[in-house]
């Protein structure tokens, strides 16, 4: 099989990580008549109840491994933080997509912010910090109100402090544990956006439309579309976007988080693999972001992701899974769960998909 040719449905798609990504991602290749092979430390994992084959082993064992990369045609993920030796030995034996450019970058958020601005792209004020010497540095530098961000590690707001003054520096050290973080000056953004964008094998980029994002406890909780952009910020984003992966050489689905500020978007941070703010093009286009992902993985041409109707997506995060009975009675709202035993707080439980009509 060569790097260009498509692979043919009955192929299959390596998947790393068994959650509710993967999951989705498994249901996309089946779709297209994709066997999937989904690997995954924990035990019993949403993606294992849709897979064809899962194999529950750590990311250090170099046998299930290479015997995972041996009944695949390719291999990609759902997350992005993948021990760097167990990428050495799958590389060698299946195409990884994206690559692992892509990965190295969203994995250290300084690596990041410098490949986006070296783009040219604006990110907000950051500065390294390795210890109490440089947080002093970086304070002169950036100010407050600021954030300390871990820069490996940190999801769905962990890993982050904020700043208020400069009294606050010794709880925010202390809030990193030892670990190397990045300050960021503190955004006053008017709104978050992000842009799902997809490149195919063959270099063709095709991009949904950008979607609006609102966090609670540093968690999204929903995503609206359309955004509040003009014609003209809604092409800006979507070239942005487009810049990046033609830059990585990106093959997949990226999630680019933007703020939206007076002065132009400023780039939040990219994450190389499908986006919960990406999960309302499951009812709100033809082809949705994960058979997007799967298809530009498997080398096929990339699908029409134009939108055909208003959608807001709202996150079911732990005790929100006891309303699905209520929101299972209204109109015009799809159910996404993951089959999630436990309702923990913070726990990515399921979403729903509500149409806006009239
Ligand atoms: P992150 O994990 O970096 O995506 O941050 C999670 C959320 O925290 C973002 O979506 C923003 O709502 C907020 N946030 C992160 N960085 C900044 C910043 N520099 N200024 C203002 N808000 C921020």
């Amino acid at each position: 099989m060569t790097m260009t040719t498509p692979l043919p449905p009955g192929s299959v798609i390596g998947i790393l990580g068994g959650g509710q990504l993967g999951r989705m991602l498994s249901v996309a290749a089946a779709r297209l008549g994709f066997r999937s092979h989904v690997y995954e430390p924990a035990p019993a994992p949403p993606a294992g109840h849709v897979a064809d084959r899962i194999t529950t082993a750590s990311y250090d064992d170099r046998v299930a491994l290479a015997d995972f990369a041996a009944s695949v045609d390719v291999i990609t993920y759902e997350f992005e933080n993948i021990p760097t030796a167990a990428l050495d030995l799958l590389e060698a034996l299946r195409p990884i997509r994206p690559n692992r450019r892509a990965l190295a970058i969203s994995q250290d958020r300084i690596a990041e912010k410098d490949f986006l601005t070296g783009l040219g792209l604006a990110c907000a004020p950051y500065a390294a910090v390795d210890g109490a010497a440089d947080l002093q540095a970086a304070l002169v530098r950036i100010g407050t109100p600021s954030i300390l961000k871990t820069t490996r590690l940190g999801y769905d707001g962990k890993g982050q402090f904020r700043l208020r003054g400069k009294q606050d520096a010794e709880a925010a050290l202390a809030a990193m544990a030892g670990a190397a973080a990045v300050l960021e000056g503190f955004i006053d953004f008017s709104h978050e956006v992000s842009v799902i964008a997809a490149r195919g094998l063959d270099g063709s980029v095709a991009c949904y439309d950008p979607g609006e994002n609102v966090h609670r406890d540093g968690i999204l909780h929903t995503t609206t579309l359309p955004a509040r952009l003009s014609a003209s910020q809604r092409s800006d984003a979507v070239l942005l976007a487009a810049r990046i992966l033609t830059a990585l050489d990106y093959v997949g689905v990226m999630g680019v988080e933007l703020f939206v500020t007076p002065q132009g978007f400023l780039v939040n941070e990219i994450a190389p693999r499908v986006h919960n703010s990406g999960h309302w093009t499951q009812n709100g286009c033809a082809i949705d972001q994960f058979e997007q992902h799967i298809r530009a993985v498997a080398g096929w041409p990339l699908g029409d992701g134009s939108r055909f109707a208003d959608v807001v997506m709202e996150n079911l995060i732990g005790d929100d899974i006891l309303r699905v009975p209520e929101i299972a009675r209204e109109r015009n709202a799809a159910l996404h769960l993951y089959g999630k035993v436990e309702a923990r707080p913070g726990r990515k439980m399921g979403h729903v998909n509500r149409i806006v009509t009239g």
